[in-house]
């Protein structure tokens, strides 16, 4: 049984210490509540150590070693130092507070239903559980990838604790989000004097932005944004430079590839004589796609959820997280197991108390018994 009152006494506590991204200090604080959480709870602490960062948290719970689990969540939040003063604020069946959603609840839960299970199972649990907790979540994880594919390849099956989806779902895809700018050349010249001798970075600048966006798949789920196009200096001057930059979502890796050829192409041969165009950029979170071992692992919480009263869905999701990479390195990997709620990253920011209990008692439940599948299926 969880003990609902601790859980929302734990998530008070750990909502009311800010931890910004960007401070080390503020982040390694929360890092040490949760830590210091997860020792009582009787696992092994380990960390990553870093310098611009918080340290990543790694702890550890020996089961029977059936198979071995991976939690996965951040501590970091969006959320600048101050924010975390105004603490949980309780309105009905909502819990405001800063990163309360985006993930303090998911990491609270996640801890408590790995204690509730452990006792479920009578003292042990059938798999071994590792929850890796990073702090750079929320600026792309560049510190943290390597510990989180590190870790990923030594588990079976990972289970990312970021906010459920509305429906209430779970998340078993995840769009892959690549950023690309391209700089594109011409030669400037006299507008009036002698507009012949240039020829108009804008002009083959805006030649490829509608190029660009006719590789939007709407029907598959491939967007392309060009939100940015920059160029020129003057009204009376051929402009010699100008960029875009674009966002691209794709569902899939045979997308991924369909972009990145058909931009490499784009770039390449410049419709527009006298212009040449560069392209930099990359997908840095490849698309997260179920498989049959990540539906079979989720149909284990739908059934947990059944049995509990709080039937799950199964949705996509166009935002990213750290599923992404897990996923990408073929690990089977179910998101979404977090509160659910709404407005992450604003001051509006809240959870459902009742996703949170559910939540919580639906993870410990799969966990206890286990029910986790074979890898690489
Ligand atoms: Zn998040």
């Amino acid at each position: 049984m969880i003990d609902n009152a601790a859980l929302l006494e734990f998530v008070r506590r750990i909502v009311a210490m800010d931890s910004p991204t960007e401070s080390k200090p503020l982040c390694d604080a929360v890092g040490d509540a949760l830590e210091a959480q997860a020792i009582a709870f009787g696992m092994q602490a380990e960390r990553d150590p870093q310098r611009a960062t918080g340290d990543h948290r790694i702890l550890r719970l020996r089961g029977q070693g059936r198979r071995r689990i991976l939690l996965v969540g951040h501590f970091d939040t969006v959320h600048p130092q101050g924010s975390a003063a105004r603490g949980v604020r309780i309105e009905g069946e909502r819990a405001y507070g800063p990163g309360i959603l985006d993930m303090k609840g998911g990491l609270a839960l996640g801890l408590f239903a790995i204690d509730a299970a452990r006792r479920a199972a009578g003292g042990i649990l059938p798999d071994d559980i590792t929850f890796l907790m990073n702090s750079d979540e929320e600026a792309g994880s560049a510190s943290s990838l390597p510990l989180i594919l590190r870790e990923a390849a030594a588990h079976d099956l990972a289970l990312v604790l970021e906010p459920g989806r509305p429906g209430p779902a779970l998340t078993i895809g995840r769009k892959g989000v690549g950023i690309f700018r391209i700089a594109v050349t011409g030669i400037e010249a006299h507008a009036g004097a002698e507009p012949e001798k240039g020829a108009s970075a804008i002009l083959a600048a805006a030649r490829i932005a509608l190029q660009a966006a006719e590789l939007v798949d709407p029907h598959q789920g491939t967007s392309v944004n060009v939100g940015t196009l920059r160029g020129g200096t003057w009204p009376y001057v051929v402009a010699g430079a100008a960029e875009l930059m674009l966002d691209v979502r794709v569902p899939s890796l045979a997308e991924q590839h369909r972009i990145e050829r058909a931009l490499a192409t784009l770039v390449a041969a410049p419709r527009l004589p006298g212009t040449s165009a560069t392209l930099s950029g990359r997908f840095h979170r490849p698309p997260m796609e179920a498989t049959a071992a990540s539906l079979a692992a989720a149909a284990a919480f739908q059934r947990a959820g059944d049995a509990l009263g709080f039937p799950l869905g199964l949705a996509v999701s166009g935002g990213a997280s750290d599923g992404n990479n897990i996923a990408a390195a073929g690990i089977p990997t179910v998101d979404g197991l977090g509160p659910h709620g709404s407005r992450a990253h604003s001051d509006e920011e809240h959870v459902d108390l009742s996703s949170l209990f559910a939540k919580c008692a639906i993870l410990a439940r799969v966990l206890a018994e286990g029910a986790s599948p074979e890898r690489g299926d």
